[in-house]
């Protein structure tokens, strides 16, 4: 049978969200339960992807079948494209399996041309509402169609209602209307060079083009690629009747949440305007009424539509964000979906629902994105600072938190700052659009002066989970004289502003920030995912303060203390520079000695804090030219020191000199060469670990797990091995100890994993390194990648940075071979990953899946793994 790529509404239902889209499963949905939903048709993801497979055109039987489907919606409706006398009009909406920006934005009214409106206005007896339509028409499919963008048109509006004297759209007339839509296609003819398109079946059909092209337009691959979309869903159509909120007092448009967003306290929390089309109310660019008001406004559309909210909620046992519009006090379902949340509204709703009995746990662990958990574990104001400073401005409280940075008034800017000069930034905007939207993700903060609750920035910035205060009317932006004014104010680009999104207070300078703490609500969600995961969880701590910090949070052991971070600080780093620039053994064990108690007291610090909770410790892995001395009053120094001129140090530090030191002498190749290394390390850990055996003997299973870093070779591993068994058995004998220890290594060098059946034999434990498995696997440096990585996505050769998210087919494939060769070797191994994907979510998902037993992540994403890792349990329970 042949592919069918168009459904009406009344043919889909809620579960086609891979076929029909998100928002065509949903109008489908809608439809089947006798809601008021305009009809039409959704072209499917899949004629999105042929449209890709045939080198970006719609394949003749694809048309033709939108043509069909054209003639089907005429007679369902009874009216007729391009009909004078009767004439159908239709929205056109991107919609793919997830709800993405960056896709194209809605075209209304489409269909219209001077012909239609003519008939449109004396069929309806409202002139200035066919000619406000069609002027709408012409600028949104101009903008989002034919790229000629909407600001020029917002020009021309702006200028009219200047040479009127009046201050609001409404207060244009129709003659008003009817010079518009004369301007805005000359001004189109003048930027395009062909008139406007008449034929609305061309007008329908350069749309639905239009929809496919965004699915592969910048922003939507940016996005894509933060929220592991992957780029082969494509998106789909959808083609709806029009009905009319800009009718006049007795229409409206209005938008709706069945929780309030911010909080997911339970209430319908929305706004709606009169006599507007849907962009209206989220462009901001009038000032909408809340939807309680329209209690009073239309009493019976209000009631309508509390209770189909109600039941749209219970249908879809989530908070439901929904779209209406009322037409001559008749109310419409235009769309509803699951509404995007701030990270405690997530948690709330979720817990509320389990409470209120509408959904189980497992159900609630799956309604929160664990990247969204983030939000809830970020700094916030300083109480006192916080106190004491005053606010210049307020705007609205679009998305919580607390952002403190250097103002930028474009995303580009933004961007350069934060990557170029690793600046804190504010994003201050008029207004936010898609474009915006990799300043958004860069910036602390984003502040705009337009727009509602519901506005771009808002529902974006809250999806991201960035601090957002949206709306605030006085601040006055000179983009060009780079500042902008506020309550008397004069504030200059890369001046520091903070701004407080949970109160939307604005304030000019820096106040301090402070973490924030765990509520009850979080304790009962996480417990409710900690009863679900199989997999452990533990954290990459290199202090006893981190260590205390994750076990805040709910790490369950240590899976990485990197030994060589416990030399960043200054009063310490020359010790090990002594050690690294020293040429003989006596020197280096004179510099060792000093290192020695240093690591025997952050050791004994560390387990305290663990309390008898697992710990691997890794032997030092500093690449060297973190730690070699390049200003000259730190060389001074070290000459000092070791008894040298400057010249000679210098000299040593130039024979160190590596050209590749990521792939250079460290790791377990140090050890190698100094095997006095390995020993001084094993000597501090046991020790360390000796006392505190003693100290608490209710530690019933506490057994230090010493791990060789960058092993490729079984026999670097035996080396090193029979040095720190050596070192330790001599000093547990000694001791009188029964403390018991676990020798293993890190795999991270691509021939450790094929050949992990030799290096099990040998080692007790595999911990995953797949930052440098990583580097090692596609020979891109992890300090270098970052400059050309930009290139592999606008070049759709990468759709994420392996180094956030394993690259599951080839790092994957490795870490897969090595799981299954060293459990062939030593069945029971243990096995984890302590590299930077321990907390990336889908990463977790595939630890899972390969069979680690835990995996290990910096602090602050404790909570993060534990989510992540209980729903990948669930979804294998599936
Ligand atoms: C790794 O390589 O993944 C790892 C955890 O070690 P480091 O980042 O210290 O090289
Ligand atoms: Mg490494």
């Amino acid at each position: 049978m042949a592919t069918k790529y168009v459904y009406l509404f009344s043919e889909g239902n809620g579960s086609m969200r891979e076929l029909l889209g998100g928002k065509g499963a949903n109008l489908a949905e809608m439809t089947n339960l006798g809601m008021p939903v305009p009809q039409g048709f959704t072209v499917t993801t899949e004629a999105c992807t042929r449209y890709y497979d045939d080198g970006q055109k719609i394949a003749s039987e694809i048309e033709a079948e939108i043509d069909k489907y054209v003639t089907e919606m005429e007679k369902i409706t009874g009216k007729n494209f391009g009909d004078p006398n009767n004439p159908l009009l239709v929205s056109v909406r991107s919609g793919s399996r997830a709800s993405m920006p960056g896709m194209m934005d809605t075209v209304l009214n489409l269909g219209l041309n001077d012909e239609v409106v003519a008939g449109l206005a004396k069929l309806t007896g409202n002139e200035r509402f066919a000619y406000d339509s069609y002027r709408r028409f012409i600028q949104m499919f101009s903008d989002v169609v034919m790229e000629v963008s909407k600001k020029d048109f917002e020009e021309i509006i702006d200028e009219m209602k200047e040479k009127k004297g009046v201050a609001l759209d409404t207060e244009l007339d129709a003659a008003d209307m009817k010079e518009m839509v004369k301007l805005f296609k000359a001004y189109f003819k003048k930027q395009k060079g062909v008139d406007f398109p008449s034929d609305p079946k061309e007008q329908l059909m350069e749309s639905v083009k239009a929809v496919f092209r965004s699915w592969n337009n910048e922003l939507a691959i940016v996005y894509r690629r933060m929220n592991d979309i992957p780029g082969s869903w494509g998106t789909a159509v959808n083609v709806q009747a029009m009905v009319y909120g800009n009718m006049g007092e007795t229409s409206g448009t209005g938008v709706a949440f069945t929780r309030d967003p911010a909080t997911g306290e339970k209430i319908l929390y929305g706004e709606f305007l009169m006599n507007a089309q849907g962009e209206d109310v989220v462009a901001g660019i009038r000032t909408p009424q809340t939807i309680d008001q329209l209690k009073q406004v239309m009493p019976q559309a209000y009631d309508e539509f509390v209770a189909l909210s109600g039941k749209l909620e219970k249908h879809y046992k989530d908070m439901q964000d929904m779209e209406f519009t009322i037409e001559n006090k008749k109310l419409y379902m235009l769309q509803t979906r699951n509404g995007k949340r701030t990270a405690a509204a997530a948690l709330k709703i979720a817990v509320d629902m389990v409470d209120e009995g509408m959904i189980s746990e497992k159900d609630a662990i799956l309604k929160v994105d664990p990247k969204q958990l983030d939000a809830l574990l970020h700094p916030q104001f300083e109480a006192a600072a916080l106190k004491a400073a005053k606010p210049v401005g307020k705007g609205l409280a679009a998305s919580p938190g607390a952002a403190c940075g250097k103002v930028y008034f474009t995303a580009h800017e933004a961007v350069a700052a934060v990557n170029d000069r690793k600046e804190k930034v504010v994003l201050v905007r008029v207004e936010t659009s898609p474009e915006d939207i990799e300043g958004m993700y860069a910036a602390e903060g984003i502040l705009t002066a337009r727009g509602g609750n519901t506005s771009h920035a808002a529902v974006v910035a809250r999806a991201m989970g960035t601090c957002c205060v949206a709306g605030c009317g006085d601040v006055a932006i000179d983009e060009a004289g780079g500042y902008f004014t506020l309550g008397g104010e004069k504030i200059k680009e890369g001046d520091y502003i903070s701004l407080d999104g949970s109160t939307g207070n604005i304030y000019v300078g820096q106040i301090p920030t402070v973490e924030t703490k765990i509520t009850g609500m979080f304790e009962k969600f996480m417990s409710w995912a900690d009863k679900v995961r199989t997999l452990g969880i533990r954290t990459n701590a290199d202090s006893p303060a981190d260590a205390a910090k994750a076990i805040e949070f709910g790490a369950e052991g240590i899976g990485l203390t990197r030994t060589e971070h416990m030399f960043f600080e200054a009063d310490r780093i020359p010790a090990i520079r002594e050690m690294i620039c020293s040429e003989t053994e006596e020197q280096r064990k004179k510099a060792l000695a000093k290192l020695e108690p240093m690591q025997q007291s952050d050791f004994e610090g560390i387990y305290e804090a663990m309390e008898g909770m697992p710990v691997t410790i890794r032997y030092l892995d500093p690449p060297l030219h973190e730690f070699l001395p390049t200003e000259e009053h730190d060389i001074e120094a070290l000459a000092k020191t070791q008894g040298k001129t400057v010249a000679e140090i210098k000299a040593i530090i130039t024979s160190l000199h590596e050209f590749n030191p990521m792939m250079g002498h460290r790791g377990c190749r140090l050890s190698v060469t100094y095997p006095e290394i390995a020993a001084m390390q094993t000597r501090a850990i046991i020790k360390a670990a000796i006392n505190m055996k003693k100290a608490h003997p209710e530690w019933e299973n506490f057994v230090p797990e010493l791990m060789i870093p960058l092993i490729g070779e079984v026999n670097e591993f035996v080396f090193i091995k029979n040095v720190v068994v050596k070192t330790a058995d001599e000093l547990i004998e000694q001791s009188g100890s029964d403390l018991k220890y676990m020798v293993g290594t890190m795999i991270e060098i691509p021939r450790a994993c094929i050949t992990a059946d030799e290096i099990a034999t040998e080692a007790e434990f595999f911990s995953f390194g797949t930052n440098d498995l990583t580097q090692m696997t596609f020979g891109f440096s992890r300090d270098d990648a970052g400059k050309f990585l930009n290139d592999y996505y606008a070049k759709k050769i990468f759709e994420s940075d392996p180094f956030e998210r394993i690259d599951q087919v080839g790092v994957g494939k490795l870490m897969e071979t090595a799981v299954q060769l060293g459990k062939k070797a030593r069945p029971g191994i243990k096995l984890g990953i302590c590299g930077e994907h321990g907390g990336d979510p889908s990463s977790v998902e595939f630890c899972h899946k390969i069979g680690l037993g835990y995996v290990s992540c910096s602090p602050f994403r404790v909570p993060i793994a534990r989510l992540a890792a209980a729903q990948a349990a669930l979804k294998d329970e599936e």
